[in-house]
C-alpha cells in the first residue's frame, strides 16, 4: 500500500513538473536570449518534400512584383533599374550591386516568394547563401542556405532576423526552390509615435509552419533596435548579403487593416 501510495505520489510529481517545464518553455520570450544565442536550441528538421518543378499559380487579385521577366516593379536604393541579373526566369543578385526595393509600398499584405541559394556551395554559416525579405525595408526574414549548415538559430534560414529561430528547419538543399508563404501586419502607432501594436508575421516555408502570428520586438537586427514610428506603407527590399541568391514568382496580396 504504501509503496503505491509512494508511486502515485511520484507520478503526480513527475507529471506536474514535466507540464510546468513544457508550459515555462512555451513561454520563452525573445529577451531570454541573447541576440544570436548559439545556446539557443536548433530548430528540428523537417523535410518539406520536393521543390515544385514550376513556379507556384499566383492568385487573381494578386499584385504580381516579378514574373521573371523585368524589374519593372523594383528600384535599387539610388531609384535606378536595379543592376541584378534577370535569366531563364528568375533574378539572381549581383554581389555589390546592392539591395532592391519594390516601387509599391505596403503595409497590411500576404507575400509569396520562391527563391534558391546557390547549388555550389561557398562559405558557411552566414556566409553561405544570405539574402534576406524585409516587409516595409525593415523586417527582415532570413534567406540562408541552412541544408546542413549550422548557424545561431535566430540567423538561419526563415528566422525572424536576431528575434525568433523557425520552429522548424523546413529547407531544401542548395539549388533547389523554395517558397516563403508569409502574412505580415505592420506596426500601429498612437498619435504621438508610441507603439499600440506590435508587427507581426505568420511564415510558411515550403508550406510548413515556421512562425504562427509572431509579435516582432522592433525592426529586425543585430541591435535590437526598439520601434521608431514609421508610414503606414513601405517597400519590400530584397538583399544583397553577397551571394547569388535567386527569385522567382514574387507576388502579393494587400489585406484588410487590422481592427485592433
Ligand atoms: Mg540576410
Amino acid at each position: 500500500m504504501k509503496n503505491v501510495l509512494l508511486f502515485s505520489v511520484t507520478f503526480f510529481l513527475l507529471l506536474f513538473f514535466t507540464a510546468f517545464t513544457a508550459a515555462q518553455l512555451h513561454a520563452q520570450s525573445v529577451f531570454d536570449y541573447e541576440v544570436h544565442d548559439t545556446e539557443r536550441e536548433q530548430p528540428p528538421i523537417v523535410d518539406p518534400g520536393p521543390a515544385p518543378a514550376q513556379p507556384m499559380p499566383v492568385p487573381s487579385d494578386a499584385i504580381v512584383l516579378f514574373d521573371g521577366s523585368d524589374f519593372s516593379h523594383w528600384v535599387d536604393s539610388n531609384g535606378e533599374e536595379p543592376q541584378w541579373l534577370i535569366e531563364n526566369g528568375y533574378m539572381e543578385v549581383v554581389s555589390r550591386t546592392g539591395s532592391i526595393f519594390s516601387k509599391e509600398e505596403f503595409g497590411d499584405i500576404q507575400l509569396y516568394v520562391e527563391w534558391a541559394t546557390p547549388e555550389e556551395i561557398e562559405g558557411d554559416g552566414q556566409g553561405r547563401g544570405n539574402s534576406g525579405v524585409f516587409f516595409m525595408n525593415r523586417y527582415e526574414i532570413q534567406v540562408l542556405d541552412s541544408y546542413d549548415n549550422l548557424t545561431y538559430p535566430d540567423g538561419q534560414a526563415a528566422s525572424v532576423y536576431a528575434q525568433y529561430p523557425p520552429l522548424v528547419n523546413a529547407s531544401r538543399a542548395p539549388g533547389e526552390w523554395q517558397s516563403f508563404n508569409m502574412i505580415f501586419r505592420r506596426p500601429l502607432f498612437d498619435p504621438n509615435g508610441n507603439l499600440r501594436e506590435p508587427a507581426r508575421v505568420t511564415v510558411f516555408h515550403n508550406n510548413v509552419l515556421v512562425h504562427d502570428n509572431v509579435p516582432l520586438i522592433g525592426p529586425t537586427g543585430q541591435s535590437r533596435a526598439p520601434y521608431q514610428m514609421h508610414e503606414d506603407k513601405g517597400p519590400i527590399r530584397l538583399q544583397d548579403h553577397r551571394d547569388k541568391v535567386r527569385f522567382r514568382n514574387i507576388w502579393v496580396r494587400e489585406l484588410p487593416e487590422r481592427r485592433n
